[in-house]
């Protein structure tokens, strides 16, 4: 990850758009490096996609106990954290009359969607929330909500800005499908084969 955040984005990257006169946020790199790593972004966006399989045309399989101890001994306090989940997630992967994991109590709370980069939340602690355009958008960071909120918007620091993105209309998928049938939602997404079946199940 420091390799990638660091190496890769940064020094080979950002810093060379310093010479095209770009302003580069250093700062934010390191930002970055803490929400990836430090707060446990990527074990929250493996949780999230796991959750969320009967949405998606692919299912992460259980883990076993090597992977267990993998993650533990990569990132310590990792099991107290996620292990229980992913136990969880084991015990539910054969049908057995309950639920996807995502309709099941299993101490999770499914996040609210980042109205700019349109990432779930999944920092808790970085979400924040404004009124924009009449309505409340949620953000996983700061620098998302001023992405929205002050930079695309229609003038910045006094100038026009008429190429600038848009972000607005029906931006989640939560939204798109709000009050929606499954059964509709997944014919929708063109997740139903030629035999009638889905593609995870
Ligand atoms: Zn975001």
């Amino acid at each position: 990850w420091h390799r990638w955040i660091y190496d890769d984005y940064y020094r080979a990257y950002l810093i060379p758009l310093e010479k095209y006169g770009l302003v580069i946020p250093h700062d934010l790199v390191e930002e970055s490096w803490k929400q990836i790593w430090e707060k446990g972004y990527v074990h929250e966006v493996a949780q999230f996609f796991a959750t969320g399989w009967l949405a998606n045309y692919w299912r992460i399989d259980g883990m076993t106990d090597d992977d267990f101890e993998w993650f533990e001994y990569k990132y310590p306090g990792w099991y107290d954290k996620y292990g229980k989940w992913w136990e969880n997630y084991n015990r539910l992967a054969t049908p057995n009359g309950h639920n996807p994991i995502v309709f099941e109590d299993v101490d999770y709370v499914y996040p609210h969607r980042c109205w700019t980069c349109m990432v779930p939340c999944l920092v808790r602690e970085d979400m924040v929330i404004q009124e924009v355009d009449g309505q409340w958008r949620t953000y996983c960071h700061e620098v998302c909500r001023w992405t929205d909120a002050e930079a695309f918007r229609p003038t910045y620091q006094g100038r026009e800005t008429p190429n600038m993105g848009k972000l607005v209309g029906h931006r989640e998928w939560e939204t798109l499908y709000h009050g929606w049938n499954w059964a509709d939602v997944v014919t929708d997404m063109s997740f139903v084969r030629d035999d009638g079946k889905t593609l995870i199940a």
